[in-house]
């Protein structure tokens, strides 16, 4: 089970969690994007942190159709639009819900996924964030079907999506900027599918007082002056 808490909950140490990590994920993708994941991302969640007081009280669907339209309003390039879309069809799936079960969760990450792909055009494999969310759910699903309680069944989805992770990295990508790298985007690991595997991470840690240390590659060092001052390429889609 899922509260209304714990979703509200989610999206807060999620919105932290990007903070911490702006950094980092700006410099996945100065090696094969343009060097504003982490700083697109923050922006982003910092536009919920704002929203999120106004729907703290309403319910589950709510919660998360605002988080997306924030999302949408405030991030350009491919992560706004993913992620925002991302949480609006999560919020869509659970409509009006005051709390979830197992299976609503499955259906909850089902519907996300489902979003990203339409919306980015994009399946497994292309080094993308589909490629931590899709083993992440599978996972999950594959739990909550085994008799998985909520908090054993979010450990293994966040296994699974940390796993997803790594994965990529030997990975070509075919989508998003990455793609112009071709062969030379192999060997980097993917930014929106670590910030992808981040979601799954930040909804464990509210349900679990457990935590995993989920250690994630170093980044390539570069000046993080340089990086806020790099002009966004074209958009390409
Ligand atoms: P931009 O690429 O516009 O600079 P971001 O840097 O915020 O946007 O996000 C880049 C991430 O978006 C990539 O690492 C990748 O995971 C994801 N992405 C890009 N295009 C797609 C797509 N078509 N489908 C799914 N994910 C995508
Ligand atoms: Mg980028």
């Amino acid at each position: 089970m899922v509260t209304k808490e714990q979703i509200v909950a989610w999206i807060e140490d999620y919105a932290k969690r990007i903070e911490e990590n702006k950094a980092y994920l700006t410099k996945l993708d100065a090696a094969i994007g343009d060097a504003d994941h982490g700083i697109n991302m923050s922006r982003g969640f910092r536009a919920v942190m704002e929203k999120l007081p106004t729907v703290k009280d309403k319910d589950i669907g709510t919660v998360l159709k605002t988080t997306g339209m924030s999302l949408v309003s405030t991030v350009g390039g491919a992560g706004g639009p993913l992620y925002g879309t991302l949480f609006m069809r999560a919020g869509m799936s659970v409509d009006k819900q005051e709390e979830l079960s197992e299976e609503d969760l499955v259906e909850l990450f089902d519907a996300a996924l489902q979003g990203v792909m339409q919306r980015g055009k994009s399946e497994p494999g292309q080094k993308t964030m589909i490629d931590a969310i899709k083993p992440g759910l599978d996972a999950l699903r594959e739990a909550v079907e085994n008799g998985a309680d909520t908090t054993e069944a979010m450990k293994q989805a966040t296994d699974a999506a940390y796993q997803g992770v790594k994965d990529t990295i030997p990975l070509l990508a075919k989508k998003g900027r990455a793609s112009y790298l071709g062969e030379r985007s192999r060997g980097h690991q993917d930014p929106g599918a670590t910030s992808s595997f981040m979601l799954f991470q930040s909804l464990y840690s509210v349900l679990s007082p457990e935590q995993v240390n989920y250690v994630l590659e170093e980044a390539q060092d570069v000046d993080m002056e340089d990086v806020e001052d790099i002009e966004p390429a074209v958009d390409e889609e």
